[in-house]
């Protein structure tokens, strides 16, 4: 073939056929899209979101001070951004944290094999500066969670932090300058800069599930998952039946160990996950002692850039009309799912499971998960697949789960069920000018630049958002606008500004660009619904991700910087 593809043109409609016809199967049985889950977790539901992992939080003074900056979350984006901040001489700043530690993401999920699937000498952030190589290709959540300890020792984020706090308001005072921060613990703060550090992924979401209160046996999210109910080792599983509904990027990496220690493992799956090689290993001690100083951000900027030979690609591809342009790449990706289902015929035993494992989706269309344990413990005894063929579970009894007339007794239930996604990373009220509140702004769509910036919130910024570029490794995405962050206070300072504000025609502008980019991407109306693309909900035009590439995002980042007046309204 002209294209490189070894197979005809009617082998890939086909399969692209499948994929649609899988996808109508999902959305048909789901036509509620995202109102499928809920994350008020309250109620009925209320242990679902309590912190296993610590004690309770003593009771303290409420707070009444100013800082400089103020952190809505403790999580990577804080961490990575103030420690640029303290690079620039910031001496005030402040983390409000739910939790009762540092980390975020890393705090929460500590669900047994919790890892990080992007290689860790990327994903760890500030490597350099914290003079640290990661122990292995894939950092394990423990390694992860312990560097996000280090860095708030190393830059005194602990100093001023306040945790098992959670924001409750944040206010613009017009005539004072500053923001006016209000929280469950009933303190009082107030701050010049405010940034929105609480991840898009953080609040946990059960799927609606008719009978959920009524289940008997011991039920957790796996973002709260009780050790002392499994064991540290999940020895106390070896006489439980165990059911997982889910099986998302969480799922696959608990699902071994869970495997290798449950009684009996039930794993309820609607949609299966691509699971590609892993193939992990330690750091070689040697290539790490060799590393120049600066190695990271060496790394960093290549990807920045871009490797030549995806340049070379890149080029060649825009060339062709979009069309021809689109169907090598779909043909590509069919190639890639097909090699994905060949792994699972050559590991999986039994027939019938290895075909429900096998997922009918474009590559991308949900997040590809690299492991070497999943795909063999379904060749455990003890461990079956209960495939609901697109439909999810919707009843569950006092005893346990039950799908097509079958009830499956469980002695412990893991929602492994993912998180809420959040349009912007906001979840508390946040007044701008004029008291409008931020949805409000957001009505007829998100409006911001960057996804960091939106107009007439003044020294507000927002991190890890939409509207920003879309990353697989996203410490990568949130450092870049942790620099720029960084880089707009630095300015604000040095210009005496009281406050800076995008204005409208430069939000206005990026807007446009994230409409203009939106284009035929994996994650659209043609995917198998999923996170990505609000589970089918495609009809929100600029709420998504910068899709101009990464190259472009940072260079537009740069270019405003350099026009700081231009852009913003500073007083
Ligand atoms: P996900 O949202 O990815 O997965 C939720 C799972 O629950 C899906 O498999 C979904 O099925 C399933 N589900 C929901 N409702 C039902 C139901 N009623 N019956 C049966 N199944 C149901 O959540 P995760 O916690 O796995 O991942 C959350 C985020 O964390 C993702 O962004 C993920 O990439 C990230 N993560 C990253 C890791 C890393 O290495 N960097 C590791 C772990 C997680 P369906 O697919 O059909 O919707």
């Amino acid at each position: 073939m002209a294209d490189g593809s070894a197979r005809p043109q009617a082998y890939y409609d086909e399969i692209k056929q499948k994929f649609a016809e899988e996808r109508d199967l999902r959305l048909a049985y789901r036509p509620e899209g995202t109102g499928q889950y809920t994350s008020d977790l309250t109620g009925a539901l209320a242990a679902y979101t309590i912190d296993p992992h610590t004690e309770e939080i003593p009771p303290r003074a409420p707070i009444d001070d100013e800082v400089e900056v103020l952190f809505i979350g403790g999580g990577f984006s804080a961490l990575l951004t103030a420690a640029r901040l303290r690079e620039r001489g910031v001496q005030s700043i402040r983390i409000v944290e739910r939790g009762a530690d540092v980390g975020g993401t890393w705090y929460w999920n500590r669900y047994p094999g919790a890892a990080c699937d992007v290689p860790s000498y990327d994903y760890l952030p500030l490597l350099d500066e914290m003079g640290y190589v990661p122990s292995r290709f894939y950092a394990k959540g423990p390694e992860i969670f312990a560097h996000c300890q280090a860095i708030a020792r190393r830059y005194d984020l602990y100093e001023l932090a306040v945790f098992g706090t959670t924001i409750t308001s944040t206010t613009w005072d017009d005539r004072a300058k500053r923001w006016r921060i209000g929280t469950d613990r009933g303190d009082r703060m107030t701050a010049k800069f405010v940034i929105c550090a609480n991840g898009t992924l953080s609040k946990p979401k059960l799927s609606k599930i008719q009978g959920m209160e009524r289940f008997r046996g011991k039920a957790f999210h796996s973002s709260r998952w009780d050790y002392d109910y499994t064991g540290e080792d999940l020895g106390k599983l070896a006489d439980k039946v165990v059911g997982i509904i889910g099986t998302g990027a969480s799922a696959v990496q608990a699902i071994p160990r869970l495997g290798a220690a449950a009684k009996e493992l039930y794993v309820f799956q609607r949609t299966p996950s691509g699971i590609d090689i892993r193939g992990d290993r330690p750091t070689d001690p040697e290539w790490a002692a060799g590393l120049p100083p600066g190695w990271q951000q060496a790394r960093r900027m290549k990807h920045i850039r871009g490797r030549p030979e995806d340049i070379a690609r890149a080029a060649e591809l825009a060339k062709l009309s979009r069309e021809e342009k689109i169907r090598r790449q779909e043909n590509a990706n069919i190639d890639h799912m097909m090699r994905i289902h060949a792994r699972i015929d050559e590991i999986v035993e039994d027939k019938a499971t290895a075909d429900a494992l096998k997922p009918w989706y474009m590559f991308m269309c949900k997040r590809p998960c690299f492991d070497d344990d999943y795909l063999p413990t379904f060749n455990r005894p003890n461990v079956h697949l209960v495939d609901t063929r697109g439909r999810g579970i919707s009843e569950i009894s006092e005893e346990g789960l039950i799908f097509e007339d079958r009830t499956y007794p469980l002695d412990l239930l893991i929602y492994a069920t993912g998180f809420e996604v959040q349009k912007t990373g906001i979840y508390n009220e946040i007044r701008g000018r004029d008291g409008r509140e931020i949805n409000e702004t957001y009505a007829d769509g998100i409006r911001t630049l960057f996804g960091v910036h939106t107009s007439g919130y003044p020294n507000f910024f927002i991190m890890g958002g939409y509207q920003a570029s879309f990353q697989f490794n996203l410490t990568f995405m949130l450092q870049t606008q942790g620099d720029h962050i960084a880089e707009c206070i630095k300015m604000a300072r040095d210009g005496g500004y009281e406050e800076i504000d995008v204005s409208p025609e430069t939000e206005e502008w990026w807007v446009q660009e994230v409409i203009a980019h939106r284009g035929k991407t994996s994650r659209n109306a043609d995917c198998t619904p999923g996170y990505y693309n609000f589970e089918g909900e495609f009809n929100r035009r600029q709420d998504g991700n910068y899709n101009g590439g990464f190259f472009q995002y940072y260079t537009h980042m740069q270019a405003i910087r350099g026009e700081l007046a231009k852009h913003f309204n500073c007083a």
